[in-house]
């Protein structure tokens, strides 16, 4: 048995629903799991939701918020937190998880695309196949538990939002997905566990309760920010995921 917890940062609900009929892998985690939204209390801050997601607690017992904090980057070291996988007495694994940057990855060796933050159409591509690749490699050696995260909806959608491509690269998402979770015959092994998660949203610039990025970026015009409704879905979890803390809840419900 594996319980994944995959990450899709920034996937929302508004991109997905209206078009499952073009995300057939999407379409089927909807049918065959169970699916659902997570309301954030807290900012829709990346770095400040995955640190909660995977050390169980809230940003005024962690702090995390900011990828670099008076000009200095923040390490994992500088976090006062434990994540599961430093608890368990498990086989657990992480790959690419922003909670800083470059992306964590722990009992992996992964080397993140653009400094997990992919910028250009060919970082994006690269990542998607990376993290792809890796994640499927992981999987075969059944660990207790992986976590991997796609981080190029975020920065599409930072730039694009509200255009055509924005779908193109669901699209290419719901390969992804496709490989991940079907072609391996992951979700076929009814002892598997799954929890595909979001952080936050998106929605356009002006809409967002909070500004996370400056408007006008050296990579251009910002169009889209984070909204507080996260994507869940989830298959052979017991614990309802009403918000990321309940991630932690529910690994450790399995194997604290
Ligand atoms: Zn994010």
């Amino acid at each position: 048995m594996t319980f994944l917890v995959l990450g899709v940062d920034a996937a929302t609900w508004k991109m997905i629903k209206p078009n499952l009929d073009e995300l057939p892998n999407w379409k089927r985690l909807v049918e065959e799991c169970d699916a659902g939204t997570v309301e954030l209390e807290e900012k829709p801050l990346s770095p400040l939701i995955w640190c909660g997601m995977f050390s169980g607690t809230y940003y005024k017992e962690h702090g995390h918020k900011d990828f670099v904090v008076d000009g200095d980057i923040v390490k994992r070291e500088d976090l006062d937190v434990d994540f599961f996988w430093d608890k368990l007495d498990v086989d657990a694994r992480a790959l690419n998880v922003p909670f800083v940057v470059p992306t964590y990855s722990y009992n992996v060796d992964f080397e993140p695309v653009g400094y997990g933050l992919p910028t250009t159409e060919e970082e994006w591509n690269k990542e998607l196949e990376k993290v792809t690749e890796k994640t499927k490699e992981e999987l075969e050696e059944k660990p207790d538990v992986l976590v991997s995260v796609f981080t190029t909806l975020d920065r599409v959608q930072h730039f694009h939002w509200g255009e055509d491509m924005v779908l193109d690269w669901y699209k290419e998402v719901d390969k992804k997905l496709g490989e991940v979770l079907f072609e391996t015959g992951f979700l076929g092994d009814e002892s598997n566990k799954l929890i595909l998660v979001s952080d936050h949203g998106f929605c356009s610039f002006g809409e967002a309760e909070v500004q996370t990025l400056p408007e006008e970026t050296k990579h251009g015009k910002l169009k889209g920010d984070h909204h507080e409704e996260a994507v869940v879905i989830t298959k052979n979890v017991e614990r309802k995921i009403d918000e990321p803390q309940d991630v932690y809840r529910a690994v450790m419900d399995v194997f604290g």
